[in-house]
C-alpha cells in the first residue's frame, strides 16, 4: 500500500490540475452575457501532436519507436538494464537538469551508440507555450524567449555532456501553443509527439502499463518514462519490453525512419 498510495494521490492531483487547466478554454462556460461584459483573457489553445511512424507492414514483425522522457530525478534501472541486455534500440529526451544528476546512466547510453539515441527535452522541464498558463501545475514558459532558452539551454546541456546534437524536442508535458511549435521549427528541430501513451506520466500501475505498451502496433510511436525508479509503472515498462521483443517487434529509434507528425511537427 505504501507504493500505491503515494502513486493515486498524485494522479488524482494530476486529474484535478488537468481539468482547472481546461477550464480557461471553455468560453461558453460562463455563459455569452458574462464574456459579453468581461471577456476571458486570451488563453493559446494547446495542441498535444501525435506523431507515427512509417510501417513495416510486414505481419509479426510490428515497427515500433520507443521514446523515454528523462525529465530529472533518477534513471529508472529496470527500463535502462532491460534495454541494454536485451539489445533494444530506443531513443531517450533528456534535459540539462536529468543530464547534471544521471552521469552513469549518460555513460552507458553513450557506450550504447547502436542502441539510444539522445533528444532534447529541454533545459529545466518548462513546457514550450510562449503563453504564461499552468499545465499539470507547471508554468509554462511564457514568452518565445523563454521558449528558446528552454530549448537551447537542453541542446547546450547535451553538447557538454558529450552528446551529439540533437534534432528533435519534446516539451514538457507533450504539450505546445502552435506558435512555440513554429518556433521550434524555426530553430530546426522536429518535434516529437507520440501515439501511445505507456504509463500515463508514469503514474499507472505496472499491469496497466505493461498492456498498454505491449499492445503497441505498427507504426506505433510510444512514450513513457526512464526517471521514476521508484514508481510502479517502471516495472511494467521494463516487462513489456521483453514482451514486444517475444512478438518479433523491430525496434527503431526516431532518426532511422520516415515519420509524420500532426500539428505541423514534422512536416
Ligand atoms: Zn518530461
Amino acid at each position: 500500500m505504501n507504493r500505491i498510495l503515494p502513486a493515486s494521490a498524485l494522479f488524482l492531483i494530476t486529474a484535478v490540475t488537468a481539468f482547472a487547466a481546461e477550464v480557461p478554454s471553455a468560453p461558453t462556460m460562463f455563459g455569452s452575457a458574462a464574456a459579453a461584459i468581461a471577456p476571458a483573457p486570451k488563453a493559446s489553445k494547446l495542441v498535444e501532436p501525435h506523431l507515427h511512424i512509417a510501417r513495416s507492414n510486414i505481419p509479426g514483425h510490428a515497427r515500433i519507436a520507443l521514446t523515454f522522457d528523462a525529465c530529472m530525478g533518477q534513471a529508472d534501472e529496470r527500463i535502462l538494464s532491460t534495454l541494454v541486455r536485451e539489445r533494444i534500440p530506443a531513443t531517450i529526451f533528456v534535459t540539462a537538469r536529468w543530464l547534471k544528476r544521471n552521469p552513469a546512466a549518460v555513460a552507458v547510453f553513450l557506450q550504447n551508440p547502436d542502441l539510444f539515441e539522445l533528444e532534447n527535452h529541454g533545459e529545466n522541464h518548462i513546457p514550450a507555450v510562449d503563453t504564461p498558463t499552468l499545465i499539470y501545475g507547471i508554468a509554462s514558459a511564457g514568452s518565445p524567449q523563454a521558449v528558446k532558452q528552454e530549448v537551447e539551454g537542453g541542446a547546450a546541456a547535451m553538447a557538454a555532456a558529450g552528446i551529439p546534437a540533437p534534432h528533435w524536442f519534446r516539451g514538457s508535458t507533450a504539450k505546445y501553443d502552435l506558435s512555440a511549435i513554429g518556433e521550434i521549427r524555426a530553430m530546426g528541430y522536429r518535434i516529437a509527439g507520440y501515439s501511445v501513451n505507456g504509463d500515463g506520466g508514469s503514474l499507472l500501475g505496472a499491469v496497466i502499463t505493461e498492456k498498454r505498451i505491449a499492445s503497441a502496433k505498427d507504426g506505433d510511436v510510444v512514450i513513457s518514462h526512464i526517471n521514476q525508479p521508484t514508481h510502479a509503472a517502471g516495472e511494467g515498462v521494463a516487462k513489456a519490453l521483453v514482451d514486444l521483443k517475444a512478438k518479433g517487434t523491430e525496434f527503431v529509434r526516431l532518426e532511422d525512419v520516415e515519420d509524420t507528425g500532426d500539428d505541423k511537427t514534422t512536416e
